[in-house]
């Protein structure tokens, strides 16, 4: 299955870029979005990031046995409309910052700058668990919840480039406080971070089925998201319950998302993923129960993400490829007629 959506395209290379709060990262990435080469760096203040960007690509460049035909930059935050400004980062001190034409000045060759969630659901959809699927919604559970959604084939951007912040959907009126400013979004209940938070206040309430989980941490504050997987995979039943909690807000949020958008692949990913059934049994029983008008539609399958923490370098390469394509086709057509 894997590439059968590039036989049409050149056997030219892409290069996506991951920049994250704490290091950037590139991956040399082929036709077949397989990884062939990566070099990464600490991230550097704001302004020299173009920069570090252009110098990460030359090095791979330089190793690289077939050329570069366009690159592809995942960043934290909301990009333009035009994939090439940074509109805003949460993580980086930008604000409108022109990183698309700063590094394609840098390395004469076209960049794509697009929403890491949504490079991410792109890299599943191409080469992932979506790759059977043109209508995919992919939830990342981490830190906070990201995500990206394609329909028809195509990523959904949004008007203004904001689109798909299925984190930010509100599912709790005056709830939990969020980091965007708004109350009860989806990431303050169904994230790995919202884990971490009702494990230690369970584990602070005196609750004597604690009594594990506390005894692995050492403290309340040591708690950690892996020490409540792993003793739930050893049947710790504070822990098998914490994530049965957390699979039925992520199933919740993911039928009001399938409300408005009828996916027919649901992919979940982040650290997640690592709890397997324990987590996604009660993704897929919540979002069933949760579903409008449940019994008289289609219901989108469930799955975990296949590309792990590289979905965002594989989807950013081939959508750079993909900016060389439209390049190259509209200054020289195929005439294929006479094939
Ligand atoms: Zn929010």
């Amino acid at each position: 299955m894997t590439g059968q959506r590039s036989t049409d395209r050149p056997p030219t290379l892409g290069v996506g870029v991951d920049i994250g709060g704490t290091k950037v990262a590139a991956g040399l990435v082929d036709a077949d979005g397989t990884i062939l080469d990566s070099v990464s760096e600490p991230t550097p203040a704001g302004g020299k990031i173009a920069a570090l960007v252009a110098d990460l690509v030359d090095r791979l460049r330089d190793r690289a046995t077939a050329p570069v035909a366009g690159i592809g930059v995942g960043a934290a935050g909301f990009v333009s409309a035009d994939r090439s400004t940074v509109t805003f980062a949460p993580n980086i001190d930008w604000r409108d910052e022109p990183l698309g034409a700063d590094i394609a000045r840098l390395l004469d060759l076209p960049v794509v700058v697009e929403n890491d969630a949504n490079a991410a659901a792109w890299g599943e959809y191409r080469f992932g668990a979506g790759a059977d699927s043109d209508d995919l919604l992919l939830v990342t559970i981490g830190t906070g919840v990201g995500g990206g959604v394609i329909q028809d084939g195509d990523l959904v951007r949004g008007g203004f480039g904001a689109a798909a912040e299925v984190g930010h959907l509100r599912l709790v009126r005056d709830g939990r406080l969020c980091g965007c400013g708004q109350h009860g979004c989806f990431e303050q209940y169904a994230s790995g971070s919202a884990l971490v938070h009702d494990a230690r206040e369970r584990a602070a309430s005196d609750d004597p089925t604690a009594a594990a989980l506390l005894a692995r941490a050492g403290g309340v504050d040591a708690i950690t998201g892996p020490m409540v997987t792993d003793l739930a995979q050893q049947g710790d039943p504070l822990c098998v319950d914490l994530l049965h909690d957390l699979g039925t807000w992520i199933g919740e949020g993911c039928a009001s998302l399938a409300a408005v958008l009828d996916p027919t692949v649901i992919v979940i990913g982040g650290g997640v993923g690592a709890a397997g059934d324990l987590v996604l049994g009660p993704v897929r029983a919540a979002f069933e129960e949760h579903l409008p008008a449940r019994f008289h539609r289609r219901v989108a399958e469930v799955r975990l993400a296949t590309l792990g923490n590289e979905a965002g370098i594989v989807g950013a390469a081939d959508l750079g490829r993909a900016a060389s394509d439209r390049t190259t086709s509209t200054s020289a057509p195929a005439d294929r007629t006479g094939d």
